[in-house]
């Protein structure tokens, strides 16, 4: 059989569905590709750009995309005009009406290249309803060979009208033995890493979540340094969360969090993961932790501080994420949230 997807782990069911669907012309005009941050979204979508327009598509003796040619070389690259990708400007909550009717106009312009037009919203889930109406007109009525992929965490903000417009394609979380038997088998440093540092490994393997993408990620060194710092601060939070605790130190450890509001928010969500485990820890044996190497860790952690306060000061951390979310300032809500948790 054709393989199809080659460079994409996991999600045989879409993979082969996509594909079919590439080959027989038949592919919907618009795609919604669900899943956490690092699930490979964006992979997929470059993918299926990449398979829409590969010069060697017909060739059954190759995979689909090919990763060969020139087409799926400069989709690959990013130098490919017909393929293009719409961000949240830097700074912005949200993506805007006129970034929408920008990326709109440009549907309705001829093709530079001679196959598909393949637009991309990153982050969809963040499209004012403004901008999820300005593109429904044209999931519509798509202009002719024109394929948009709207990639989401989570579809809760977007519109019924919207979803009933797109074809729905969940991306998996991979269970950690399954990410790490991968990772293994596709990088040498992945195996050199399990093997010299093990601990390391396993605090990769636990913050790439079952998302694949995040998990290579994390395998540069660069990134993984961040991550360990991250994590650092993460766990300098919850050893001043003890009532004992003088304020101070609680204040100081949430004033080192990032202060710009992506890695801010994206820093709460680790808190939150971790309280989370602190929490299970309280009221289970056994457990699978997801900021936590170990059950007992998470455990020991937890044993100064009574559960009612945790669930207390785990709706603070969520109550300042989503406030985020709303644009709040960062510096206030730190300050509230380290308050705040100081009388839960
Ligand atoms: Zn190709």
């Amino acid at each position: 059989m054709r393989t199809y997807f080659p460079t994409i782990f996991g999600n045989d069911f879409h993979k082969n569905r996509i594909a079919e669907a590439v080959l027989e012309e038949r592919l919907p005009h618009a795609l919604l590709i669900d899943g956490p941050k690092g699930s490979g979204k964006m992979t997929l979508a470059t993918e299926i750009a990449s398979a829409l327009n590969c010069e060697n598509r017909a060739d059954v003796t190759r995979p689909l995309p090919c990763g060969r040619c020139n087409a799926c070389r400069r989709i690959h690259e990013g130098g490919f005009t017909d393929v293009k990708i719409l961000r949240r400007a830097d700074g912005k909550a949200t993506i805007g009406v006129s970034q929408i009717k920008d990326f709109r106009a440009d549907m309705y312009l001829s093709a530079t290249e001679s196959g598909y037009k393949v637009y991309i919203i990153d982050e969809a889930e963040k499209m004012t309803t403004e901008a999820q109406n300005a593109l429904l007109i044209v999931l519509e009525e798509p202009p002719k060979n024109v394929v948009i992929m709207l990639l989401a965490s989570g579809t809760d903000s977007i519109l019924t009208t919207i979803k009933s417009r797109t074809q729905y394609v969940a991306m998996s979380r991979f269970t950690t033995e399954e990410l790490s038997s991968h990772l293994n088998e596709v990088s040498s440093e992945a195996r050199s890493l399990s093997f010299r540092d093990p601990e390391a490994y396993k605090a990769l393997l636990i913050s790439a979540d079952g998302r694949i993408g995040k998990a290579m990620e994390l395998l540069n060194p660069r990134a993984r340094e961040e991550n360990e710092q991250t994590r650092a601060e993460i766990m300098a939070i919850i050893k001043a969360l003890g009532k004992k605790t003088p304020y101070t130190e609680l204040y100081a450890a949430i004033g080192s969090l990032p202060q710009k509001r992506a890695e801010f928010s994206a820093s709460l969500e680790i808190l939150i993961s971790a309280l989370g485990d602190l929490i299970s820890a309280k009221k289970t044996e056994s457990f699978s932790p997801v900021f936590f190497t170990e059950p007992s860790s998470a455990r020991d952690m937890a044993r100064d501080i009574p559960l009612q306060r945790l669930i207390k000061i785990y709706d603070i951390v969520m109550h300042t994420c989503r406030e985020c979310e709303k644009n709040a300032n960062v510096t206030l809500a730190a300050a509230n949230m380290a308050s705040s948790i100081k009388m839960a």
